[in-house]
């Protein structure tokens, strides 16, 4: 079950991808994390793909991630009395809270924090940007609108805002409901759409109090603004490009999309490029050239993880987009200039043990030409440091938490394996060496580094560096 690449894969699952056998083909061709969107599906969906995927964990013998995305306060217009109205450029058009039938003229924007947010001269997109409006009049109840981009515009279509803070709680009752239920299901991650600032975060963060770890969706420019809150606060981070693409400039998304990863990989937080990503495959056996670049460079820019969402939630080649996602990281990280790059752009370690030891543990990996490098991790937090470093030796990280477990998956270059913890030196050494022969990571008359923390079995005391050779001796008892 080793991976060839450290790179990870998520995959949305959906109506194209949710049976057993089509969740184990997607984990063979390479899924790290599965996503469960909850803008889609009802609960019984989410707790039926979650026991499908625990089912497989069991029978694999090995830590799978899953991921709940919640949908977050998406804005949206009403519905519309006649079906969709033709908005021409020019014309006035209103959003009102009155939650009657829409027509040419008007329709429901059924969000008052919205509206009271809004100002004369405020910008608003409609269906992913296809439409644009400049308010002229705002008012707490209603604002007046010239188009300023006309087109079709239907039933419940999202509303972007860009330039406005929205002085509205970032999860919606349905939010709510659903992060209850998706704790209640044991993920491992909790996506947040639409985060504007670090107090959302510290808020969903309340809720959650540890038993999932918090990924912050980056999409609106006050995300950005905000970035260095967010980083700090967030356990993760997702460079949420749909969203992004519609809130800020599109040729922005290139850039943002680098200052984001560096800005989490600095901060030791695992980062998730999404959407997109190989979108010609919801209905084609093969990606387009610029797609299978756009993998790449995210890659080269450092990603713990590359997403699908439709492409394998809802398109007719969900296996055939993992395995092109998967053969894309394999072949980017054997580049020497992949190698350079991270070589190059890691951070510094910062001034704590586990980061000497981490960097100290790499560099002598790199000198004696180590196998591997096995960290023995409870709360995982010296495995991410580890990964931070974006070595060339593979790390295993070595836990007693199988919720540990599952979060690192997300990680780059993470192999986490759920083991009891050493009780003393000798055990260190053996089970160190047992599981990465085992996992395929080394050979008898290979060596390895380990990192551990001694008193053996107390989070947070990594503070021992030993190499290790992978022996006869400790293979015969295995
Ligand atoms: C995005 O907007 O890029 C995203 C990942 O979020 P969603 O799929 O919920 O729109």
């Amino acid at each position: 079950m080793r991976r060839q690449r450290k790179t990870k894969i998520i995959a949305t699952l959906g109506p194209a991808s949710s049976s057993p056998e089509m969740v184990e083909k997607l984990y063979l061709a390479g899924v790290d994390v599965f996503r469960l969107n909850f803008s889609h599906g009802d609960h019984s969906d989410h707790k039926e793909r979650v026991s499908i995927i625990r089912k497989l964990e069991t029978e694999l013998g090995r830590p799978i991630g899953i991921l709940a995305d919640l949908q977050g306060p998406k804005i949206r217009v009403g519905t519309f009395a006649e079906g969709p109205v033709l908005l021409e450029k020019g014309q006035e058009f209103t959003l009102d809270l009155d939650d009657k039938a829409g027509d040419p003229s008007r329709v429901s924007l059924p969000h008052p924090q919205v509206l009271a947010s809004l100002e004369d001269g405020s910008t608003l997109l409609l269906d992913d940007g296809k439409l644009e409006l400049k308010v002229t009049k705002a008012s707490p109840t209603k604002a007046v609108c010239t188009v300023v981009i006309g087109g079709k515009l239907s039933d419940r279509k999202g509303v972007n805002i860009p330039d406005a803070i929205i002085q509205m709680s970032p999860l919606t009752d349905k939010d709510r409901k659903d992060l209850d239920y998706a704790l209640e299901l044991g993920v491992d991650w909790i996506a947040l759409s639409f985060v504007q600032r670090g107090e959302d975060i510290a808020e969903i963060k309340k809720i959650v109090a540890g038993r999932a770890g918090v990924m912050a969706k980056i999409e609106k420019p006050s995300a950005v603004d905000n970035l260095d809150d967010i980083v700090e606060l967030a356990d993760a981070l997702m460079v949420a490009r749909g969203d992004l693409g519609v809130e800020v400039p599109i040729q922005k998304v290139p850039s943002l999309q680098k200052r984001i990863i560096t800005r989490a990989k600095n901060a030791g937080k695992p980062v998730v490029v999404a959407t997109q990503m190989l979108e010609s495959m919801i209905s084609a056996p093969v990606p387009t050239r610029a797609e299978v670049t756009d993998v790449a460079n995210a890659i080269y820019d450092g990603t713990d993880a590359v997403m699908l969402s439709a492409e394998s939630a809802a398109g007719d080649y969900p296996v055939e987009a993992v395995s092109t996602m998967n053969d894309i990281a394999e072949e980017t990280e054997l580049d020497s200039n992949y190698r350079i790059v991270m070589d190059a752009s890691h951070a510094s370690p910062e001034a704590t043990t586990a980061d000497a030891i981490s960097a100290a543990a790499l560099q002598v990996a790199d000198t004696i030409q180590a196998s591997a490098i096995v960290t023995y991790t409870t709360s995982g937090s010296t495995a991410l440091r580890a990964a931070r470093e974006r070595g060339t030796a593979p790390i295993l990280a070595l836990t007693p938490s199988i919720r540990t477990a599952r979060r690192l998956a997300l990680s780059w270059g993470l192999h986490c394996v759920h083991t009891a913890d050493a009780e003393n030196f000798a055990d260190m050494v053996e089970k160190a060496c047992n599981i990465s022969f085992r996992e395929e990571y080394a050979r008898p008359g290979e060596r390895i580094v380990i990192m551990a923390g001694v008193p053996f079995g107390t989070p947070g005391s990594t503070n021992i560096l030993r190499i290790a050779w992978v022996g006869e001796k400790t293979l015969s008892r295995m």
